[in-house]
């Protein structure tokens, strides 16, 4: 229902609903959607994923309904072929799309579930557009970027809006900066839309930068010039946020406002912080960001509930101890490669009471002549996330080693659980050549393996498995005593699995397997036993991991480093 009567009016003083108000959600359904375009100038990398997800988790506070959309610029259909060293981390969702990391923040941030539809891009759109030309649907006109790209990229807003009939506010990111060629189309269909909606209904917040040069004066310069390319673009910014070192004063902020043709009341900053990216709804919540925001989108509200991210802030300043926990990947240069296997181990440290310090190894070192124990060092943990492709492999195993000989707890992600598989293989069971045959097609104790069915599938995107899948739990594991249920959604996206050949002696030889699909035809989980906590699961839990609700193998790992005896985790201050 939409939110104008969805919140108890009585309580906000405006008495019972008449039947004509009562009447009035579908009328506002249908004419009244709120839109928020969310725009990014001067450079990237200012944070306007981690703004846009904020003013939504702002809006959910005030019990609206929000439903995000990211358009990507670039001509891939989806993120699911670029390399995480360049782009990073692909973030897959309930419906196995492959997206753009920015979606990672919006669930992280809101409750608004995602799909594909959310997740627009340049690809896509002329993809569809081509499509319909060839099938001759545009009845022998020229197809041009306006109006049919742009119409293009506003139905598909428009369908993503409607998957969720109770959305109230829909607030779209359009990726880039204002003034790349590749961004042009996306702010004209914005600009369209708002012009189409009216100024109520459809906002434009842009988030620029203020530098602060030498002397430590800020400069507000590269902000107007940002709001005049928006402004060449048709579009005339309703708020700005300002990416500053610290809060501007009100005299920037009128300056600012003046020269962008704004009010001063809608300039806000989004200042450097040193503690965490969660703290920005409540930066902006301070600033009163989402009042103004909704007095320009004529939105009654109920009072702000922002209880869950202040209790998540103390949890953050209660923090006692430091454990480090050592991730051993392939991707290491580039922080957001692994973006949500970091965020779900700092959401895991909010619950369990510890500030989680990242060791990240790129797993090639461990392939050299230096000790493992020195490079590893003195970690409480050791986390393998997902990955692809032979590079840096027999490094990993030599890891999962270490790990399961020293007793230190173990959380294997995907390709992290497959390396616990070939390790137990050449080290326990003693097959030297135990392999998965992503990495060697002719090994002799394939343990890790496609899928019969999948064998002759030549086209990659066919055999992946993609997206949301049931696993079952079996009792008396450290999977069920983390989730505390026996049937769990999480998802996957890897193409090998746990080869069935292999069950009987892996068991036999004391490797515990945990989980199953629920036809029991595929293995999830595995789990050392005589051993603290060492467990590998086939899916990703870091995708549905919260700051105010932490993944229960994440918290469960970092709780296990946390009690491990050696080496003991420090105090913070040490
Ligand atoms: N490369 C492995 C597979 O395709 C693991 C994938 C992953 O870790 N996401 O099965």
């Amino acid at each position: 229902m939409p939110f104008q009567l969805r919140q108890n009016r009585s309580d906000l003083g405006f008495g019972e609903e008449t039947d004509l108000q009562k009447m009035r959600p579908w009328i506002l359904y249908l004419y009244m959607r709120k839109f928020i375009f969310v725009s990014g100038g001067v450079c990237s990398s200012l944070g306007k994923g981690v703004a846009a997800s904020a003013i939504g988790a702002l809006l959910e506070g005030r019990g609206l309904n929000v439903c995000m959309i990211k358009c990507d610029p670039y001509i891939n259909v989806d993120a699911g072929t670029m390399s995480p060293h360049q782009h990073g981390e692909v973030f897959v969702t309930d419906d196995g799309a492959e997206t753009d990391l920015d979606l990672g923040n919006y669930e992280r941030f809101t409750s608004g579930k995602l799909s594909k539809a959310n997740s627009i891009t340049t690809g896509q759109v002329y993809e569809s557009v081509i499509r319909k030309e060839r099938e001759g649907r545009y009845l022998g006109r020229c197809v041009q970027v306006i109006p049919h790209i742009t119409d293009e990229i506003k139905a598909r807003i428009l369908s993503a809006a409607q998957e969720n009939l109770d959305t109230d506010v829909i607030i779209v990111e359009i990726g880039g900066t204002v003034g790349d060629i590749e961004s042009i189309p996306f702010l004209e269909a914005a600009r369209q839309l708002i012009n189409e909606s009216g100024r109520n209904n459809a906002l434009s917040v842009h988030l620029t930068l203020i530098p602060e040069v030498a002397g430590g004066e800020l400069k507000t310069k590269p902000t107007q010039h940002s709001v005049k390319a928006m402004q060449e673009q048709g579009i005339q910014p309703d708020l700005l946020i300002c990416r500053a070192p610290y809060l501007l004063d009100e005299a920037t902020r009128r300056k600012i406002a003046l020269f962008t043709n704004m009010e001063t009341e809608a300039v806000f900053t989004s200042f450097d912080i040193d503690t965490t990216i969660y703290a920005i709804p409540l930066i902006f919540f301070e600033q009163k960001l989402d009042q103004v925001l909704l007095k320009k989108l004529g939105v009654e509200s109920r009072h702000a509930d922002l209880e869950p991210w202040y209790a998540m802030m103390e949890r953050f300043n209660n923090r006692q101890k430091k454990v480090k926990i050592a991730i051993v990947g392939k991707y290491m240069e580039l922080h957001d490669a692994y973006k949500s296997v970091y965020e779900a181990l700092f959401h895991a440290g909010l619950e369990t009471g510890v500030a989680v310090e990242m060791v990240k190894i790129d797993s090639t070192r461990l392939e050299g002549a230096e000790p493992v124990a020195q490079i590893i060092g003195e970690v409480n943990g050791v986390l393998i996330p997902g990955g692809f492709g032979q590079r840096g492999i027999w490094g990993m195993v030599q890891a999962a080693t270490w790990a399961r000989c020293n007793k230190i707890p173990y959380l294997g992600i995907c390709l992290g659980m497959q390396i616990m598989i070939i390790e137990w293989g050449r080290h326990v069971l003693g097959w030297n050549d135990a392999d998965s045959t992503e990495f060697n097609h002719d090994t002799r104790h394939p343990v890790v393996s496609l899928l019969e069915e999948q064998e002759n599938v030549k086209n990659y995107g066919g055999t992946m498995r993609l997206g949301k899948s049931e696993s079952v739990l079996e009792p008396e594991t450290l999977i069920t005593q983390a989730y505390k249920t026996t049937h769990i959604f999480e998802r996957h996206r890897h193409r090998y699995e746990f080869s069935n050949v292999y069950r009987k002696e892996m068991l036999e030889s004391g490797l515990r397997l945990a989980a199953f699909t629920p036809d029991r035809s595929l293995v999830e989980c595995i789990e050392w036993t005589d051993h603290p906590w060492g467990l590998g699961i086939q899916f990703h839990p870091e995708f549905k991991s919260k700051p105010t609700a932490a993944s229960p193998l994440f918290r469960d790992f970092v709780a296990a480093a946390r009690d491990s005896q050696e080496p003991t985790g420090v105090a913070l201050n040490e």
